[in-house]
């Protein structure tokens, strides 16, 4: 059962009073039609699509499952899905924000990070199939060649075709230097493929007519390690109507989003098209992969939002104990469980988290229309550096703060949370991977530190801390610019510390990775919480901040301790000690 409204007064909050897109989104994009009421339609129709047609097959998906058929390697989704994905077609959805050259309505982002949060919320796996076409589209229009743009986008765009990132393989998962899939020069310019893929996501399924695998794979001269990689579209079905040689050869049991087809592949002689230049494969995966980072830190968002809502409806109802305080319902035998100091830390955790966390993916999602759209060739430089910077921050802060509003919405309900009846069971196993795939959370700190906090010099690290300064100021209350400016020196010596020992130490950056994250991530949501609240006036947006204050900023002092401890505490204990 479901209680899931979409959040769009948040939403909407958000887009149009913080950060005011109607007044600069027309020049920016160069839809001078783009207005707030459009945009306010389009969310409205988000929503009803969302709550009206995911939704509703999100718990049936979970339980038919994908199955596998061995004679004919192929394999059906959840039945129920069936129409919900044609719905999603026919109502143009998959053409959202893709380009117009090709068929696309090329609507901002932001709307499409929205649209992410809403699908994830009501039926993560079934938006699995569509998120990942998403992301082909993107790294298509990026980095292929007119001719495979003009054949594949159109019907990709439409949603006719669904596609796929093929990276992992059994012995390597992270390491992507270490992938054996090979691909040898063909006739007509073309490529043969061979070697095998696994946890491959919509790899074989029966909901579009084809399927447009995008691969990593080795040619015969490449380099060792990741500089050797290059990137190949491989169709399922072949231009002339002929079956190409990658086929599902079994599908993976896991413990959540059932519905979506997690597939081993083969590729068996399959034909494949280079894509870009050889040997820069990796490079060109990454507009995929930054793309689908930022959808998959939205999953957590949209799935913890589903189960805040669930434990409010809960909470209001289930009556067990008195308040603490006296009694606040005498015609009932007990009070409602939202009168105790516990449940109410529970669910202010999971409120604050989660509005913090909204407000952050919209930041990025609007500075990913910046870096695309914006005419000064500089204000594009800056809006690039921070979605650089943040991604990994959207990935790994998100995730892990989603699952913990999940976790935390299954304590808010008590034994009832771990039944099935109220469906938080299935948001917490179908959370759980969005901390694992699309490159696991320690790595997105890895990449955090180690990449995106020195690039250019650490221009956008900077840049970051420049605007969160910024806002920090505009907030009237005086402790809540100290607090601010607390927080933010802290992370100023995380940084300084990182500095001085990560550059002379790898282990040190590698051992701080993850709190530095996390510490820039808490920091962060405190800055855009206290924005929210200063901008909206409103009592309760106030009070969400103070108790995030209070909670969750006041515990940058222990991250900068953990930080400082450096990678003694860790490295001492010899392996055969554990
Ligand atoms: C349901 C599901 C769907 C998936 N979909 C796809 C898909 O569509 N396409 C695709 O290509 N792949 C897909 N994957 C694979 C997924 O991206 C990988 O599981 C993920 O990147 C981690 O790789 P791994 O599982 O091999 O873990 P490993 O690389 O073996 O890592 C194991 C642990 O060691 C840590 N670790 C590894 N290396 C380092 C290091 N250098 N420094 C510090 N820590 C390290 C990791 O953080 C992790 O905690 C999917 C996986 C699942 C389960």
């Amino acid at each position: 059962m479901s209680y899931y409204q979409a959040p769009l007064d948040d939403v909407r909050f958000l887009l149009f009073d913080l950060f005011r897109i109607q007044e600069h989104y027309p020049a920016l994009t160069g839809q001078s039609e783009f207005s707030q009421e459009l945009a306010d339609s389009i969310l409205t129709e988000m929503g009803r699509f969302a709550s009206g047609v995911l939704q509703p097959v999100n718990r049936s998906g979970d339980e038919e499952g994908c199955q596998y058929h061995p004679d004919s390697r192929s394999v059906t989704a959840p039945p129920s899905y069936r129409d919900a994905f044609r719905q999603f077609v026919d109502n143009g959805w998959p053409a959202l924000t893709a380009p117009t050259a090709f068929g696309g309505q090329g609507l901002p982002y932001i709307l499409g990070v929205v649209f992410d949060e809403l699908c994830a919320a009501t039926n993560t796996s079934l938006s699995m199939y569509f998120g990942l076409t998403h992301g082909a589209i993107i790294a298509l229009s990026e980095h292929a060649s007119d001719d495979l743009r003009q054949r594949y986008l159109p019907p990709l765009i439409s949603g006719q075709w669904t596609g796929t990132m093929c990276l992992t393989e059994p012995q390597c998962g992270t390491d992507l230097g270490m992938i054996k899939t090979k691909a040898v020069p063909a006739e007509n310019g073309r490529y043969r493929l061979n070697g095998n893929k696994i946890w491959i996501t919509g790899g074989e399924h029966d909901l579009a007519e084809n399927i447009i695998h995008l691969v990593l794979a080795k040619l015969p001269d490449a380099p060792a390690g990741t500089k050797g990689i290059s990137l190949f579209l491989v169709p399922k079905v072949l231009d002339d109507g002929r079956r190409n040689g990658i086929y599902c050869t079994g599908l993976e049991h896991k413990m959540g989003i059932n519905g979506s087809a997690t597939c081993f592949m083969s590729l068996e002689d399959a034909e494949g098209y280079l894509i870009g230049e050889p040997h820069q494969g990796l490079r060109y995966m990454f507009s995929m992969m930054n793309s689908a980072r930022l959808m998959v830190g939205v999953q957590g968002l949209g799935l913890g939002e589903a189960a805040y809502q669930t434990a409010v409806k809960f909470a209001r109802e289930r009556i067990q104990g008195r308040s603490l305080a006296g009694v606040q319902s005498p015609d009932l035998a007990a009070d409602s469980i939202l009168v105790h100091p516990d449940v109410r830390r529970m669910l202010l955790s999971q409120k604050a988290l989660l509005q913090g966390g909204r407000a952050l993916a919209c930041w990025v999602g609007i500075n990913l229309d910046i870096s695309h759209y914006h005419p000064d060739p500089q204000q594009r430089e800056q809006a690039h550096d921070l979605v650089e910077l943040l991604t990994p921050i959207v990935k790994a802060f998100l995730t892990d703060q989603g699952y913990r509003v999940c976790d935390l919405a299954m304590q808010t309900l008590g034994g009832s949370g771990y039944t099935r009846d109220w469906g938080i069971e299935q948001l917490l196993r179908d959370c759980r991977i969005s901390r694992i795939y699309e490159g696991t959370n320690g790595i997105q700190a890895l990449d955090f530190v180690g990449r995106k906090l020195p690039l250019h010099g650490g221009r956008g690290a900077r840049a970051l801390l420049q605007s969160l300064r910024e806002m920090a100021g505009t907030c009237d209350d005086e402790n809540v610019r100290k607090t601010l400016q607390h927080g933010l020196g802290v992370l100023n010596e995380a940084l300084m510390w990182l500095t001085i020992n990560g550059m002379q130490d790898r282990e040190q950056a590698g051992a701080a990775a993850t709190p530095v994250l996390n510490l820039f991530g808490t920091v962060i949501l405190g800055v855009l919480l206290a924005r929210s609240a200063q901008v909206s006036g409103d009592s309760a947006r106030q009070q969400v901040r103070d108790f995030y204050f209070a909670e969750h900023l006041s515990q940058v002092d222990a991250q900068l301790a953990v930080i400082k401890a450096g990678k003694q505490h860790l490295m001492a204990l010899p392996a055969a000690a554990f």
